[in-house]
């Protein structure tokens, strides 16, 4: 029997396990990974961003993580020579209805303990020369890095430790036993004394949670082609609405100067692109997926009519860069956020885990999860330990 298995290689179960064995050296640790590879889910394909933890409720465990999570995964990244830079974030009021906001959004990070300075429309040029708004909030702490190459690295200090990741490892099932819990795989079956489920869009399944349901969104990018790509120096956000748990589309200079614009956020079918029709009948037949596209009719058209033409998704950068003409941006690849809907149509906002027996499934992990995954990992790790 093994002393842990990690369901899901992807951030959050590499850093648990990681985590777990380096407090618990010589311990039998397995991260099962049902692609051929780690990091291929939203781990892999992210914006890249390592949030400061401006946005969320103080309070909440996502204020909490983000701050130390950020904090740790500066170190590691630091420590083994990956690639991370300090580039800093600007916060954009474009118009006269957005300062009540960005005063509130000043408030929620001085009490979550981020350094930011109120800038007005002039003194933001000085930061980013070609962007236009009303005021903005400087976030000096935000930085990028390759959440790719930091889930690489936590699997070799995982091997290194003797863990193991198996990939092409896909699990169908888990349940507690007397003696732990059964990890059932195609045509096989293993047991542990205990799982971590840490499996992103499939979360809900694995949990085979009744009243929560992972509803996939889209999120997709354009790129800045060069040379206009350098009229964006850093990160550009628009002051985002509080009613969604997106950011709106903005600017990432990522980490290899690659300038990014979104993501956006269309309500997809498909949890992953071989999802089949499984999973558009999980999406529709959910009450929660109509209570949700009904509360953000409006909102969900203009994301699906922009997510379709070049021309609307400009319009909408263009708002913080009036000087951005529609063939400045060329195609990037998407990736799909895991956003846990309950059956009111509600959204589940904050980091949210669960426990069965010796199964401690994550059934929550939405953005800023990559930034926070070294200290939920910890939390999760101290969970294990407390049983
Ligand atoms: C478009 C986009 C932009 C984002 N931007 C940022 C950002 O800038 N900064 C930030 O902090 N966060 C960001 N996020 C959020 C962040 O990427 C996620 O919160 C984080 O990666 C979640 O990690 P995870 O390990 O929980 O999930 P995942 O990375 O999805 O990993 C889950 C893993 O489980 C595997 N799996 C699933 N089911 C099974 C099964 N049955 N058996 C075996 N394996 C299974 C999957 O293949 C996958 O590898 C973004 C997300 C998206 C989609």
């Amino acid at each position: 029997m093994r002393d842990l298995i990690v369901i899901g290689g992807g951030l959050v179960g590499l850093a648990t396990a990681w985590r777990y064995l380096a407090a618990h050296p010589r311990r039998d640790v397995l991260v099962l990974e049902r692609a051929d590879a780690v990091c291929r889910g939203q781990s892999g394909r992210n914006s890249g961003v390592v949030h400061s933890g401006l946005y969320y409720a103080p309070g909440s465990r996502k204020a909490r993580l983000c701050r130390a999570g950020g904090a740790a995964l500066e170190a590691l990244c630091r420590e083994a020579s990956l690639p991370f830079a300090r580039r800093g974030k600007l916060v954009v009021a474009i118009e006269e209805a957005d300062l009540p906001r960005l005063a509130e959004l000043e408030r929620r990070g001085a009490a979550n303990g981020v350094a930011t300075q109120r800038l007005a429309g002039d003194e933001l040029q000085r930061h980013e020369p070609h962007v236009r708004g009303r005021a903005a909030l400087w976030v000096p702490e935000t930085a990028v890095c390759d959440f790719g190459a930091v889930g690489e690295h936590l699997a070799a200090r995982l091997a290194d430790g003797g863990g193991a990741v198996r990939c092409g490892a896909a699990v169908r099932a888990v349940d507690p036993t007397p003696a732990g819990a059964r990890v059932v795989l195609d045509g096989e079956e293993l047991a542990a004394r205990r799982v971590v489920a840490c499996a992103g869009l499939e979360a809900d399944r694995l949990a085979r949670a009744r009243d929560l349901r992972v509803v996939p969104f889209r999120g997709e990018y354009r790129r800045l082609v060069a040379p206009h790509d350098a009229c964006v120096r850093g990160l550009v956000y628009p002051v985002p609405d509080p009613a969604l748990p997106f950011l709106g589309v903005h600017f990432t200079r990522r980490v290899d100067d690659v300038v990014e614009v979104g993501p956006n956020a269309v309500l997809a079918w498909r949890r992953t692109p071989d999802g089949g029709a499984a999973d558009a009948l999980a999406t529709l037949t959910w009450a929660g997926t109509w209570k949700l596209a009904r509360r953000y009719l409006l909102r969900a058209g203009g994301e699906y009519l922009r997510a379709r033409s070049d021309e609307l998704y400009a319009a909408a950068a263009r708002r913080m860069l009036p000087a951005l003409e529609t063939s400045w941006l060329a195609p990037a690849p998407s990736g799909t956020r895991a956003q846990v809907v309950g059956r009111d149509g509600a959204l589940v906002d904050d980091f949210a885990f669960e426990r069965r027996g010796a199964v401690l499934h994550v059934l929550n992990a939405p953005s800023p999860a990559a930034t926070s995954a070294l200290a939920i990992a910890d939390e999760l790790v101290a969970e294990l330990d407390a049983r």
